[in-house]
């Protein structure tokens, strides 16, 4: 299977959208760590998998440069209005479910290391294990966020062929997964 294809498979498992990315053609912005610094999101040292405790944004480009390809994928919830809390909540639960199940797709994919990671954060839990000072519950499933990694999703997002906002009373998450050929693999 191709990373086209992968794509494909990604989108018949519930993505409203999905494309590839060259890991080449990724622009990776060090000025994102200072955002993070400056909790602009709010979830500076709140979670295990964001910033500071995800590692150093160094190590991390390094990983990622250690790829070939991403899958960017999205889905678009609808609210009823700007305040539709209660959407936005279900939006992202729809996510967490796809992206869970993206997972294990593709981690019976043979031929291919992967990396997960998600915009925002790990979603996983409704409040991290950090908050009790416990460790990740699901090491397994955490994903660590796109902007940990210095990539802006608003510049992924149109290299992947789709929006980073797709309308009014709209809510969109990203999940990308990082891919490379094993060591050894023979594929098309
Ligand atoms: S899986 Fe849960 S505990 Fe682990 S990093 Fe994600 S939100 Fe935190």
């Amino acid at each position: 299977m191709n990373y086209q294809e992968i794509a494909k498979k990604v989108l018949a498992l519930g993505a409203d959208r999905a494309g590839v990315v060259y890991v080449s053609e990724i622009e990776f912005e060090p000025s994102f760590r200072t955002l993070c610094e400056q909790n602009s999101c709010g979830m500076y040292g709140k979670s295990w998998m964001c910033p500071p405790y995800v590692g150093e944004y160094q190590d991390l480009i390094q990983k990622a440069r250690e790829y070939e390809a991403a899958i960017v994928y999205q889905t678009i919830g609808r609210l009823e209005d700007s305040y539709d809390f209660e959407g936005m909540m279900q939006a992202g639960e729809k996510m967490n479910r796809l992206t869970q199940t993206i997972r294990l797709e593709l981690n019976t994919l043979s031929g291919y290391e992967t990396l997960f990671l998600g915009a925002g954060g790990c979603r996983v839990c409704t409040i991290c294990a950090k908050a009790e000072e416990k460790p990740c519950r699901y090491p397994d499933q955490a994903l660590a966020s796109l902007e940990a990694y210095c990539i802006n999703v608003s510049k992924l997002a149109p290299l992947a062929g789709m929006k980073y906002i797709n309308g009014q009373d709209t809510v969109t998450y990203f999940g990308t997964v990082l891919l490379k050929r094993s060591v050894g693999a023979c594929l098309k």
